[in-house]
């Protein structure tokens, strides 16, 4: 019995040095590296992916030239006694795995692996027996490739010095190093002087008689009840003796002023970072005032159009600490001038460190834009022998021409045919040759027998098809394109409901917004109307 070019007892004083003790699991992943060896094509370059981190990516690390150090073995959390073995160019390799059926000739090893007793109560000794007995015949075989993404090897890139913790970390992971961005597992064990250090920056207050001639440091604010709420006095405001009366009736007994709080070293001003984050924040639509008004900065639609947001990023700035950004609800229709959002700091000062991780979250410069809507060329398509045959009157063409006329769209094409797929989908075609490019078909998209819309849609050529959709009403509709025309399948509630899906995805694919099913997905939290 060989393990490579090792021994059995050489083979169990490597797993000794290297694992601590001779585990089950390594003995038995010996055996799955020697039935990869034996069924790899020789002279190839194997990578491995193992799936499970428990016993077995040692093994491979012990018997292979793979291991995590060098890349060439990556270990997924998958709970598998399991390993793909694979060419590192060509992705096609072998997946070997423990076939539980072979288990039921091993008593023991059955026990073991399924933890069926508690481990003081298995014998150990038969175990190993019966391992070493058993040896390849435990596993089975399945041919594999991995996919292409995997096989690229990441460059390393440029090392950079995070501006947090002066380490070195590789570039490409952003403005700071992960360690600094992200929460780690440990706290670092500070002395009570680094502790003063970090404390929030405590400013020098002084009392409004003794102010007059020095300038304000922040904005007051003034606030009356239902009237109004403003700026009274701006940062930077020589306070005079005239003044002092109106600050106490604002409530200042004490200001901070510039002449007592000079610049503080790691510290920077609400203004000063309101005005980078807005920065960081605005791409195409978004402009932003340039002067902050108590700290905040507004964002505002630069032409009419859609708000779209990207939630995640949004999400991840709120969670840096000491800033926060509010806007729109994603993709809400907004006019030019409209305020889609404002971000300021929370303290008057924010530690540097602060500021630099909420920056790291605006990498992608594309936090908040507004994408303008366009004018579609329309073709409605009313699907339904009842209404074709005249049996009852159509009554979803005015609807959705009023839906589409409301964005500014033009009704090109108005068109019945029965619950055809041949005539459904023919119809598609004349109306996309009569210059349509939006084209919604209504009902004959439920489950019921005689709806062919769905069938039809895709036999005219439908490609990027979503059919299904997490809101209600309207929940069976159908999205797709036929060359660069959009394709949407509307359900037969809309006839019933004033609001329904059709209305949430009208705007997006008016501004060409593509649409995925993950969209779809996040369109659930909401996604509930009440008519
Ligand atoms: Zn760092």
């Amino acid at each position: 019995m060989k393990f490579g070019e090792l021994t059995y007892n050489d083979y169990t004083e490597r797993i000794k040095a290297f694992h601590g003790t001779v585990a089950p699991g390594i003995l038995l992943g010996g055996f799955m590296v020697n039935l990869a060896q034996e069924k790899l094509p020789e002279g190839g370059f194997f990578d491995v992916i193992c799936e499970t981190k428990t016993c077995l990516p040692d093994a491979i690390q012990l018997l292979t030239p793979c291991s995590i150090g060098n890349g060439w073995l990556r270990v997924l959390d998958l709970g598998r006694f399991a390993a793909v073995f694979y060419d590192k160019y060509t992705g096609l390799g072998l997946r070997i795995f423990l076939d539980r059926s072979k288990l039921e000739e091993w008593e023991e090893v059955k026990t073991w692996f399924l933890k069926l007793k508690p481990k003081n109560l298995q014998d150990s000794e038969l175990l190993f027996a019966q391992i070493k007995e058993a040896g390849t015949s435990l596993f089975a075989i399945e041919p594999a490739k991995v996919h292409k993404n995997y096989l690229k090897k990441k460059k390393m890139g440029k090392t950079v010095i995070c501006p947090i913790c002066n380490e070195t970390y590789p570039e490409a992971h952003g403005s700071i190093c992960r360690g600094c961005a992200e929460e780690l597992p440990y706290d670092l064990i500070q002395s009570n002087e680094d502790l003063e250090n970090k404390k929030i920056l405590l400013l020098n207050k002084t009392s409004v008689e003794e102010s007059v001639g020095m300038h304000l440091l922040h904005d007051v604010t003034r606030i009356i009840y239902k009237k109004e709420k403003g700026v009274a006095f701006k940062k930077g405001h020589v306070i005079s003796e005239e003044n002092i009366q109106m600050l106490r009736e604002l409530g200042k007994n004490n200001v901070f002023v510039e002449e007592h709080n000079p610049f503080v070293k790691g510290y920077k001003h609400e203004n000063e970072v309101a005005l980078d984050f807005a920065q960081h924040m605005s791409g195409q639509g978004i402009c932003f005032n340039k002067i902050p008004k108590e700290g905040r900065i507004n964002l505002l639609a630069e032409i009419d159009g859609i708000f779209v947001s990207d939630e995640e990023q949004l999400e991840r700035f709120n969670i840096s600490s000491g800033v926060i950004c509010a806007s729109l609800p994603n993709y809400n229709c907004v006019k030019k001038g409209d305020i889609v959002g404002a971000t300021r700091a929370i303290p008057l000062y924010i530690s540097n460190e602060d500021y630099l991780k909420a920056m790291n979250c605006l990498e992608k410069e594309t936090l908040f834009t507004v994408h303008p809507l366009r004018k579609a060329k329309v073709g409605i398509l009313v699907t339904g022998t009842e209404v074709y045959e005249n049996l009852i009157e159509d009554r979803y063409t005015e609807i959705i021409q009023s839906k589409v006329e409301a964005y500014g769209c033009e009704v090109v094409s108005k068109e019945m045919v029965p619950d055809d797929i041949d005539a459904i989908s023919s119809k598609i075609h004349d109306m996309i040759h009569s210059g349509a490019d939006m084209i919604i078909t209504t009902a004959g998209l439920s489950v019921d027998p005689d709806d062919m819309t769905l069938e039809a849609i895709i036999k005219a050529g439908a490609e990027d098809l979503l059919y299904g959709i997490p809101v209600l009403p309207g929940s069976m509709l159908v999205c797709a394109e036929i060359e660069d025309v959009q394709i949407i399948g509307v359900p037969g509630c809309g006839i019933y409901n004033d609001r329904f899906s059709f209305d949430l995805l009208l705007p997006r694919l008016l501004a060409n917004i593509k649409i995925t099913s993950r969209d779809l997905a996040r369109m659930g939290n909401g996604g509930l109307f009440y008519n």
